[in-house]
């Protein structure tokens, strides 16, 4: 006997080459952007403790790295450097022969097409470890902004394609528009971490970076995660700032802010699986609880499909091996 159902949703599940075709998310090497940790005066690479599978990189070991990449298919990288250079405020990011212009000119040299988002912050250039400039244990955010201009051009001298401030100082994409198009580099966009949560999924990227905090806490400048409206807001008035593209980080306990951006723009919106949610599944599959290929595919799709047109992950180039299979 058969029942007088309203709908048969098996009939579009039947068989592996219907629901591909019907399928509305594809993942692709133009989905993703790699972040690398470049470290200062360390030879060849050297694995994370916290984060099995990420490396650190030397500047002689970066351009063999990039290579590799780049011949993988990886065709967006973010920088981040692991710097033994630092002071109050973090001015190795605004000289010419820093760490930051260092390394993201033998990225160009190597793969002049990798598109290079720099990021744009001070905690691992600081001896405290804050986002900018410390007076009396607060970030003071206008001075913040000032040695944001600095580093912002300093990045796109050394031929960043994208600066991506993550110091969640209010009005830093504008004073970054303003100083990049004062400069001339009005082709330089600015990748907005526009909706980034102070969260302590970040742990295991502040031990691989070098950059924990020597006394407090992010909580007032980045975004509290018990309010939805607030950082939905914030990314609208990075919109009218002037940021070309915007970033929900973290990402997976981040969806519902990631789908509200979405809807409330057509400019790109990037998700940003960070160093814990990449920890999580890592140590649950070395644990045989996890299947990690299915995981993490499934995690990327979710990015997908809630609206990301980028997701910035340490998986990146094993997703991109997973792909070819
Ligand atoms: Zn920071």
């Amino acid at each position: 006997m058969s029942f007088d159902l309203p709908f048969r949703f098996r009939r579009l599940r039947k068989n592996k080459t219907i629901r591909d075709l019907i399928s509305r998310v594809e993942l692709t090497a133009n989905d993703f952007v790699y972040p690398i940790f470049v470290e200062e005066g360390l030879e060849g690479r050297a694995e994370s403790d916290s984060l099995p599978g990420v490396f650190r990189v030397g500047e002689t070991a970066l351009a063999a790295e990039i290579n590799m990449l780049w011949e993988k298919g990886i065709k967006a990288v973010m920088l981040f450097g692991v710097s033994h250079h630092k002071d109050e405020e973090g001015s190795d990011t605004w000289d010419e022969e820093g760490l930051i212009a260092r390394m993201i000119r033998i990225v160009k040299d190597q793969a002049p097409d990798m598109v290079i988002m720099a990021d744009a912050c001070f905690c691992q250039y600081t001896t405290h470890g804050h986002c900018g400039v410390l007076i009396n244990d607060h970030v003071d955010n206008d001075l913040t902004l000032e040695n944001l201009q600095k580093q912002a051009i300093n990045a796109a001298e050394a031929g960043a394609d994208f600066i991506a401030p993550s110091a969640m100082m209010d009005g830093q994409v504008m004073a970054i528009r303003d100083a990049l198009d004062e400069a001339g580099f009005e082709d330089v966009g600015v990748l907005s971490y526009s909706s980034k949560f102070a969260s302590d999924l970040y742990g295991p990227f502040r031990g691989a970076a070098g950059c924990s905090l020597k006394q407090g806490d992010r909580k007032a400048y980045q975004a509290d995660y018990r309010h939805y409206e607030l950082a939905l807001e914030e990314s609208m008035v990075d919109i009218e700032e002037g940021a070309d593209m915007l970033m929900v980080k973290p990402g997976t306990l981040y969806l519902d802010v990631l789908k509200g951006i979405r809807e409330n723009t057509s400019l790109p919106v990037a998700a940003y699986h960070v160093s814990g949610e990449y920890a999580m599944i890592k140590h649950a599959a070395l644990a045989g609880a996890l299947d990690e290929k299915k995981v993490v595919l499934e995690t990327m799709v979710a990015f997908k499909r809630a609206g990301a047109d980028l997701v910035i992950t340490y998986y990146a180039p094993q997703i991109l091996d997973w792909l070819k299979d």
